[in-house]
Parts: structure tokens; sequence; C-alpha cells
């Protein structure tokens, strides 16, 4: 990839990860041709700098760098594949990099099928919320070839902070999931933990001085810390506003049990926090930060006030 300015961008999927990142590369310099089959979503891309355009096709015509963000792998799929899609169009030697969050067999399925037809390829799931899309902020876990991510550093240096490569193609979606499983597991422990201290009598900010700083410490409870309070620009201060959805939380949970379930490994939390967040996503709280599970918890525990 030379400088930006001599570099294209095809943009397939501009939603609420995608256009903000879209929108960076265009800020940046690079000519970014954007699609999305919603025109809100292609119009607010347009009004920042991004080249609106009306097919896959032509997206990525001409495109050196071909980008999806898009809700699930089988949508990967409907975009990569066909006479109309991104592999039968991309110009040979294009370098493609998926950013959504999708199953690691279909990522896998979907690179092999872009180097059959002679394209490079990287999955490039991401965390940092749109918060960190807009701020260009993300951290993106890549799998894929050594070379090829190296050629892809130009982008991900405007789109995130940083790009860890972990491994072949399914890689990075295999960390993601792992990773949000464990987010999981501990977003539900910390609730229970506070329910608990409150049950107890303790003060949430007495329970949080000691355990942000003892061996309880983790993210949950550091920066996501789920009773209002504590850490202040956490989502309980603004009624749960997310922040990360129980809805994706849920989405992940799900790609991620059906890889437990396909490896069989014996993950007796992550199924239990699996079966939480999925009952959770069908209640008015779908929409509401993850760490909305602690009020879940502190209602069903008779916690004062919750
Ligand atoms: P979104 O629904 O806001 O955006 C997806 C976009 O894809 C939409 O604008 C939709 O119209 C478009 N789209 C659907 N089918 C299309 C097609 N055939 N052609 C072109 N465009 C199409 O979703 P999002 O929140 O931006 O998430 C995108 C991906 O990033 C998902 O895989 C999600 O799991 C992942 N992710 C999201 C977050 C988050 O906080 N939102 C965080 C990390 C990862």
């Amino acid at each position: 990839m030379s400088s930006p300015a001599d570099t294209t961008v095809g943009f397939v999927g501009l939603g609420h990860m995608g256009g903000p990142m879209a929108i960076n590369l265009a800020k940046a310099g690079f000519v970014v041709q954007g699609f999305d089959v919603a025109q809100a979503a292609l119009d607010a891309a347009a009004a920042e700098g991004v080249t609106p355009v009306s097919t896959i096709k032509q997206a990525v015509e001409g495109a050196d760098v071909v980008i999806t963000s898009l809700p699930n792998g089988a949508l990967v799929h409907q975009c990569y594949r066909g006479d109309e899609g991104i592999i039968a169009n991309a110009k040979p030697g294009a370098l493609l990099i998926d950013t959504s969050t999708i199953d690691v067999d279909d990522a896998r399925a979907a690179a092999d099928e872009a180097r059959a037809a002679g394209l490079r390829a990287l999955d490039a799931p991401v965390s940092g919320g749109v918060v960190g899309a807009k701020a260009g902020t993300l951290a993106f876990m890549v799998g894929g070839p050594e070379d090829v991510v190296e050629a892809a550093r130009p982008v991900f240096d405007v789109m995130g902070a940083k790009a860890v490569r972990c491994g072949d193609s399914g890689a990075g979606q295999a960390v993601k999931l792992c990773n949000n499983m464990l987010l999981a597991i501990h977003q539900i422990g910390v609730g229970e933990a506070f329910a608990l201290a409150e049950k107890l009598g303790v003060e949430d900010q007495a329970f949080f001085d000691v355990a942000s700083v003892a061996t309880g410490t983790c993210w949950a409870l550091n920066v996501n810390c789920p009773v209002p309070g504590p850490v202040p620009a956490s989502p309980a201060n603004r009624d749960y506003e997310p922040g990360f959805a129980v809805g994706l939380m849920n989405k992940d949970l799900g790609l991620a049990l059906g890889a437990v379930d396909k490896q069989g490994v014996d993950a007796k939390l992550g199924k239990l926090a699996g079966e939480v967040y999925s009952s959770l996503n069908e209640t008015d709280a779908a929409g509401k930060d993850f760490s909305v599970v602690y009020r879940e918890i502190a209602r069903n525990s008779g916690v004062e006030g919750a």
C-alpha cells in the first residue's frame, strides 16, 4: 500500500461500526468507496467524505483494500460470493479485511475462498465499540499470514489503536469469542459479588475500593462497574446506556458456545453465561449495556433500591 491518496478502499457495511471506520479512512486521505443496503447509513457516510456507490461491485472496483463490517457470517458469505460479490469483482491481489464478528469456521471459509481466487484475506474482528470506532481507537484481533497483516497496517493504524496478529485465518475470531465469553462470565460474577456485598450490609464503594485493587480486579469491575457511583463513566451511571449492548453480547456468546460444543470444551460457566444473557435478551434490557445483568441479579436477590 503506498500513500493514502493512492489507495482505494472499498467499504461494505456502513453501520454503527463500519460507518465511523470508513469515515476515519476518508478523513485520513484514503479514497473510500462505500456501500450499504441501508440508504441512511450510506448518506451518513457520504456526508463525511465517503464516496457512496450503489453496488458491491462498484465498491470493490479498483480497490486495493476491501473492508467488510456486517452483522453475521451468512451476510459476509453473501457479500463475498457470487457473480456480483466481492471475490468475483476484486482486483487481483486485493486485500480483504473482514471486521465483522462471525463464526471461526465461516471466517476460515471466507479467507480460503478469497485466497483461491488470488486475493489476500484477513479476519479482523474488533473490540472498542462505537466509541472506539469513532475515535479510531479500536483494537483489532487479526487472523491471517504475517505479511498480509503487515500490508494492512496503514488502514489498521487509522481505524484503531492496535492490531494484534493472533495466528492464521480464523484466529482473530477465535480470540474475540474467547475474550467475550470470559468477559460475560466476569460481568455476571461482578454483579453477583455486589449483590451479595449489599445483602451483607456492605457499601458498594467499600467493596469496590478493595476488590478493584485485590484479586477480584477485572475490566468488568474496574471500568464497566455495574453499580452507579464508584466509576462515574460506567454505563450504570446513565441507566445502562451502552456501551456494549446485551444483544451483541448474546450474539457473541452464541458464536462462542457454538465453538465450545464443536470443540467439546467443558465450559460450564460459559454455558451458564449464555443462558443468562439469552434470557436477558428477551427482556426490555436487551438494548442496555450488558452490565445491566447486575440489576437483574440485584432485583432477583431482593436488594433494596435495585
Ligand atoms: P450494524 O447493524 O449497525 O451495521 C451493519 C451494516 O451492514 C448495516 O448498516 C446494514 O445495513 C449493512 N448490511 C447488511 N447487509 C448488507 C449487505 N448485503 N450489503 C451491504 N451492507 C449490508 O452493526 P454494527 O454494530 O456496525 O456491527 C457490525 C459488526 O461489528 C458485527 O459483526 C458486530 O458483531 C461487530 N461489532 C459490533 C460492536 C458494536 O459495539 N456495535 C462491537 C464490536 C464488534
